[in-house]
């Protein structure tokens, strides 16, 4: 007998906890913080957005001195990761909003609002996505979401999790992908996607010998999300 889907992915939801054990991946408590930080995120990689970052709060620790400064004095403290300029106008105009709605860059008293309170506000701040907003609840609020990063879409479809034929993108993707995963495994499923995508499960040419999830891989051996080719 077949099993269940939703215990079908509970499986692979251990399994990739016991392969995996939900790595920090550098995300931040403080939902400023991690707005912020992925803000910087963008068109970049780990290790310059991580850089950039760090770069931004030692030469400007509070948030209000982000907003006081000069865009180019925060277009300079952040050019390592690129695209500086639109950055630094983008979190400047974040940071302006968050001080004209609550007063202040302290969103603690959110932690009362429900998830899809905390999605629907967050996607209304200037350059904030529904994938980004999701972070932030996942992250910073402590909700049981999945964020669908390019890792986390390819490793469910290819652990046939959702159909290839998935909306990658939006509130879409993210209604399709936690509806697939059991209740109190979303996040985990996220992070251990994301280590499983960056260590081995490469959009091209995937390492699939010794995979931890193999069994339930339902790659196809060509085309889109292949095991082989990964050719779009
Ligand atoms: S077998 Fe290959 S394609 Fe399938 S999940 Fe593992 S690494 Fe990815």
């Amino acid at each position: 007998m077949s099993q269940r889907p939703l215990d079908r992915a509970a499986a692979i939801c251990h399994t990739l906890d016991v392969a995996y054990a939900r790595p920090d991946l550098g995300n931040h408590a403080d939902p400023v913080d991690e707005l912020v930080y992925i803000l910087l995120s963008t068109m970049t990689t780990e290790a310059n957005y991580q850089r950039s970052y760090a770069a931004l709060r030692a030469a400007m620790p509070r948030w209000e001195d982000v907003t006081a400064a000069p865009v180019a004095d925060v277009a300079a403290a952040i050019t390592i990761g690129g695209l500086a300029p639109t950055k630094a106008r983008l979190i400047q105009a974040l940071l302006q909003r968050l001080r004209r709605d609550w007063d202040g860059c302290d969103l603690g008293f959110m932690r009362a609002w429900s998830a899809t309170e905390l999605r629907r506000y967050l996607t209304t701040l200037p350059g904030i996505g529904f994938k980004a907003a999701t972070c932030v609840v996942a992250y910073s609020f402590g909700r049981d979401v999945c964020p669908v990063d390019t890792h986390t879409y390819r490793v469910a479809v290819r652990l046939g999790l959702v159909p290839p034929a998935t909306p990658e993108l939006g509130r879409p993707a993210h209604l399709a992908v936690e509806l697939a995963l059991p209740l109190g495994e979303r996040l985990g499923f996220h992070i251990n996607a994301v280590a499983h995508g960056r260590g081995r499960c490469h959009l091209e040419r995937p390492d699939c010998d010794g995979c931890p999830v193999l069994a339930y891989c339902v790659a196809p051996e060509a085309g889109r999300y292949s095991r082989r080719t990964g050719s779009a």
